[in-house]
């Protein structure tokens, strides 16, 4: 019998009790959020009208390096939590690597993706603090139904705007946030003033995350009892999304071995942060080597080719000004399938950590993550979420030029979700109508204008 262990699996009592906020332990911590108009930095009290208290305390703490996970996200955690760290024999065999390549499968949540872990304690903390409505804007929809989901596990109402496009492409998804009892509305809409502008502009507008996330903020701040969440970006969402990294250290200790690289797909950083954080502080503490790979769509390059300034987090600039690498707030990318990885920045933290060399980023062309991932579907069973097919995509050449050197790196990807509501993808992707959209140095160079100018 081959000894060959495929799934590492935690009890639940190992299941961890604390989330890591490593902006206690950057050496150089992120620069703070600005008001656009005062030009001051923000206090935590600034975020209250927008979103709920204590994640406004999360995020911006940078003193206390883990915090407690409170009992009741805990007990909604088990519902599916652990997930598996499974080792990806089936690819490691097709590729004829030397590379051991493991992924925590994420995709096993009741929402199959990662998008749940902050879901859970964003609504958990807004219950608390008496809050009756949440609201959100989502893209491909994950985060949109995971916030329906954990709403309703609390008793909160969740009004979500999604992106005009996905709306229209990814129809269940908007079913599965109605089946959860959320209301659904595509952006831009004319129930807002900022969906109002910018479909006056442009009656065509396809919608992006940068336009729902104006119209959400807008409803949060002018609904009493309302709050605004956001499934990535923030530093709260990479703060519970690092359960995922807690998780995965341990399975590591199990299985006997410490990953090499780390990789995960890249949006805005909650997946990646998940992952990376809990490994990266052993390269701040322990002089761990480590390599950090975040993998983003070339038609939506902010971490490989985009700019470090202040920029607004939305296209109708209702966000303050964060520091962060950014392709500008209007830039629109193209319509790729990774509806999740369209957006124009990178969350405070990751960006000053890209900055200060803890992690690096690689560019994918559409094409070839779903080569990535329709090879990964045909090894390991899973067909993964196009987004996830970008770390996939990560993966496999880090493990080809392994096979090149013949070093047994020890490679651990994200997977951060599965792609069965996003088989129209695959079904282009089958037909051959599938392209590439990398982005032109001109295009970039004016997008990026209009954040240049609120750094003048
Ligand atoms: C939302 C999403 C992403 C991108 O968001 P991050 O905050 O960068 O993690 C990636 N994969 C899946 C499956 C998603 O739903």
């Amino acid at each position: 019998m081959s000894n060959k262990v495929k799934r590492f699996i935690l009890p639940e009592e190992e299941i961890p009790h604390y989330w890591y906020n490593i902006q206690a332990e950057m050496p150089n911590k992120p620069l703070p959020p600005i008001h656009p108009a005062t030009k001051q930095p923000l206090k935590p009290e600034d975020l209250f009208p927008i979103f709920g208290e204590e994640l406004c305390r999360q995020e911006l703490n940078q003193t206390d390096a883990w915090i407690e996970i409170p009992e009741e996200v805990r007990e909604m955690y088990k519902y599916y939590r652990s997930t598996p760290l499974v080792r990806a024999y089936g690819l490691e065999k097709a590729l004829d690597t030397p590379a051991h390549i493991y992924f925590k499968n994420e995709s096993v949540s009741p929402m199959g993706s990662h998008k749940l872990n902050s879901a859970i304690p964003q609504a958990y903390y807004c219950k608390k603090e008496g809050v009756t409505n949440v609201t959100t804007e989502t893209g491909a929809g994950q985060w949109g139904a995971a916030l329906a989901y954990a709403a309703r596990l609390f008793g909160l109402e969740a009004a979500v705007y999604q992106v005009k496009i996905s709306y229209e492409q990814k129809p269940y998804r908007r079913s599965i946030m109605q089946t959860y009892g959320a209301q659904v509305t595509a952006s831009p809409s004319m129930s807002t003033r900022a969906g109002k502008n910018i479909l006056t502009r442009d009656p065509f507008h396809q919608g992006s995350l940068g336009t729902a996330i104006s119209e959400a903020i807008e409803l949060a701040t002018t609904t009493p009892n309302c709050k605004y969440t956001l499934g990535s970006v923030l530093n709260h969402v990479s703060l519970h999304q690092t359960i995922i990294g807690l998780e995965a250290e341990k399975q590591m200790k199990m299985a006997g071995e410490y990953p090499d690289m780390v990789i995960a797909c890249f949006g805005g950083g909650s997946n990646f942060s998940g992952i990376a954080f809990p490994f990266m502080r052993h390269n701040i503490q322990d002089g761990k080597k480590t390599r950090f790979i975040a993998a983003e769509p070339d038609s939506c390059p902010k971490l490989t080719r985009g700019k470090f300034e202040y920029d607004f987090g939305d296209e109708a600039g209702y966000t303050p000004l964060l520091p962060m690498y950014t392709l500008g707030h209007n830039f629109r990318p193209a319509n790729i399938h990774a509806g999740g990885l369209r957006y124009h920045g990178a969350g405070v933290i990751i960006s000053q950590l890209l900055k200060d060399g803890f992690m690096e980023a690689m560019d994918v062309p559409q094409l070839e993550t779903f080569d990535a991932g329709t090879l990964f579907a045909r090894v390991e069973g899973i067909i993964p979420a196009p987004e996830s097919c970008h770390a996939i995509a990560a993966t496999i050449r880090e493990a080809l030029k392994c096979k090149e050197t013949g070093e047994e790196k020890v490679i651990l990807f994200n997977l951060s979700g599965h792609g069965l509501i996003d088989m129209a993808a695959y079904d282009q992707y089958i037909a051959g109508n599938l392209q590439n959209y990398r982005v032109s140095d001109e295009e970039l160079a004016n997008s990026v204008k209009d954040a240049d100018a609120l750094n003048a």
